[in-house]
Order: structure tokens, then sequence, then C-alpha cells
């Protein structure tokens, strides 16, 4: 059994590398990609595609081009859990054979803690970044409550 950890770092905002045994998992696959970029991480390690309906919900992507568009670059496995460990298999995208054909199993608890610490970071980046940017759904330009005192009290009826 292989030991997951996993290692923030300020690529393309806030990146995060998956660690196997200590080594990012683009080195241990060989596959010239880095680490997670944040905003693709909604409650789990990113499905594929991020965003809209999985082809296969078991995949997940684990590294991404160092420019953080998963589009340019990323490979994927299946994500495959029993109630004590996760095996991480099928790697897809830019390995090569050899990587393909890794497994790495984890301790499910290990996994786990790593996920759910990832979510966290991930998801306080985000906040960090709604309050600096414009309201998400664009509101109008002029808050309600505003207009309405220009234009005096409601009337009470
Ligand atoms: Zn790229």
């Amino acid at each position: 059994m292989s030991a997951l950890a996993y290692r923030s770092s300020s690529d393309n905002g806030l990146s995060f590398d998956l660690l196997v045994d200590g080594v990012a998992l683009g080195e241990v696959l060989g596959d010239g990609n880095e680490g997670i970029p944040y905003w693709i991480v909604e409650d789990d390690l990113p499905h594929w595609p991020p965003h809209g309906t999985p082809r296969d919900p078991e995949y997940r992507i684990v590294t991404v081009c160092s420019c953080g568009e998963y589009g340019c670059g990323h490979t994927r496995c299946r994500v495959i859990k029993t109630a004590d460990t996760v095996a991480l298999r099928d790697f897809a995208g830019d390995v090569g054979a050899d990587g393909a054909a890794r497994v790495f199993t984890f301790s499910r608890s290990g996994y786990e803690q790593v996920v759910s610490e990832i979510v966290a970071e991930a998801r306080h980046q985000k906040e960090t970044n709604g309050e600096q940017s414009a309201p998400p759904n664009g509101g109008p330009a002029t808050p309600v409550e505003n207009s309405r005192l220009t234009e005096g009290p409601p009337s009470v009826s």
C-alpha cells in the first residue's frame, strides 16, 4: 500500500499536487503535468469533465497541465473505493503505456483526509476570490435599496 498526501502551491493561484509516497503524481507517472488548479475542485477530486455530466462517474482528474487548463493537458484515472482502501487505476490522458498500467492503493481514511483538505482549501480560495470580485450573477448596477431611498419611504397600506 502507498501513502497519499498532497502539497499546495501558488501555481495558477492555488494548485494541489497529489503525492504518492512523497513524490508528485505527475513525476511518478511521467506525464509532464502538474497540480490540480483549485477552480475545478468542488466536493471531491475533479470529475472529468469537471463541470457538466461526467462520462464515467469513477473518473477523476489527478494531474493538469502547468497552464491550469485541463483541456490543454491532464491525466485522469478511476478511483475505486472499498470499505478500507482506495485504488487509483486505469490512468488515461497524457500518460504513456507504463503510466497507464500503474495501480496505486491507499488507505481509505488517508485518501478521504487528503481529499477533504484539498476541498476545504479550494473552497476557501473561491470565497476569498468572491469577496474581491463583482457579484456572481451580475446584479443590478444600482442596488434596489438605494433606488427606494431616493424615492422616499415605501407607502404602507
Ligand atoms: Zn497547457
